[in-house]
């Protein structure tokens, strides 16, 4: 926000608001050391539940689908191994266990080893398999080296047009090996997805639990526009105009209210001009809070973003800071009793 001051170098706190010396850090507990075992155990189960239904659903249809493929993505193989590996992202973020680099390649090898033990149980349900060629009895490497190389396709299957009403089936022979590494790759690929991306939610190390997201205020910064028609809009009529001050003014007056802790002016703000953003509205304005539920420290950030898929210049972050426990209690915690505002001019915060 172009008025907001940026003095990096006020960081005293005014005497009311006294720096804490010591925060509070939860003692490493018994509890808190099993955890990432808990997650592990979760992510093995719900990895032996996917392969297991697959193994089911896989009776009743005619394709591999971990070797489903279409242009070599493995389609199939990357939603198997998503829903194999949900119990590691599920069980982390109810126990707050922060997904780091080591949880992602235990994931990853626990993967790897789930895809062959799948194959290894489905060779050993089989019983003892004998070779009919050399009469020896076939072992695990063989079994999987001959189902993968007499794996069938669809001739000509990759074909646009109608389909074949009489396909030709034809063996894949040692093409079946692409098969199968797209199988494994997309498999390993969809397990990590989910926990790569939530590697990127905020986490209070402090109280080593995710920190949650509340949007404060939110409101179009914009007019509405004629149609949902991307491309070149002219953002510069009056209605648009208007719109764009009136949203930056109640930004900044909201943001200045939130970082001076004055919580009573804030929800004035928010009551009065908190809006829908309809779809039709390009660019909307918003104030989000980013807290830990344990100890409430906070960081804010107020922008302006960009609606749906629509490409504008405007879309920018206009201001972000960090915000102190007493500001923030109050303000996830309506019930609370309201803190007395400080003044602007000794509140430390960037811009
Ligand atoms: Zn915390």
């Amino acid at each position: 926000m172009s008025t907001a001051p940026t003095n990096p170098t006020s960081a005293t706190q005014p005497a009311s608001h006294p720096a804490p010396l010591l925060r509070y850090a939860p003692p490493e507990t018994a509890k808190a050391r099993r955890q990432p075992i808990i997650v592990i155990i979760c992510g093995l189960v719900s990895t032996a539940l996917t392969l297991l239904a697959l193994h089911f659903v896989q009776e009743h249809v005619n394709t591999d689908i971990m070797s489903f493929s279409i242009r070599f993505i493995p389609f199939g193989a990357l939603i198997v191994g998503l829903l194999a590996a949900l119990g590691y992202s599920i069980a982390a973020y109810v126990l707050n266990v922060r997904v780091q680099g080591w949880l992602i390649w235990t994931i990853l090898i626990l993967l790897g080893w789930s895809y062959f033990a799948a194959h290894y149980v489905e060779f050993a349900a089989q019983g003892p398999l004998v070779e009919k060629a050399t009469n020896k009895q076939l072992g695990f490497w063989r079994y999987y080296h001959l189902t993968t190389i007499h794996m069938t396709r669809e001739k000509n299957s990759s074909r646009y047009g109608p389909r074949d009403p009489n396909p030709t089936i034809e063996e894949v022979g040692d093409t079946g090996y692409l098969y199968r590494g797209l199988g494994i790759a997309g498999f390993i690929l969809g397990g990590i997805g989910v926990p790569l991306v939530q590697r990127k939610i905020p986490y209070c190390p402090l109280c080593q639990r995710y920190m949650k997201t509340k949007t404060l205020l939110k409101l179009p910064a914009t007019a509405k526009l004629a149609s949902f028609k991307l491309g070149k809009h002219k953002l510069d009529t009056p209605e648009h105009k208007a719109a764009f001050e009136h949203a930056m003014n109640v930004l900044q007056h909201a943001t200045t209210a939130l970082r001076t802790g004055d919580i009573a002016g804030l929800r004035t703000d928010i009551s009065a001009h908190q809006a829908r953003v309809p779809g039709k509205v390009p660019v909307f304005g918003v104030m989000r809070l980013v807290y830990c539920q344990q100890c409430f420290q906070g960081t804010y950030t107020t922008e302006l973003v960009n609606n749906g898929n629509y490409q504008t210049g405007l879309a920018q972050q206009l201001a972000k800071g960090d915000l102190d426990p007493s500001i923030v209690q109050p303000v996830v915690d309506g019930s609370l009793p309201l803190p007395p505002p400080i003044s602007a001019e000794t509140s430390s915060m960037t811009a």
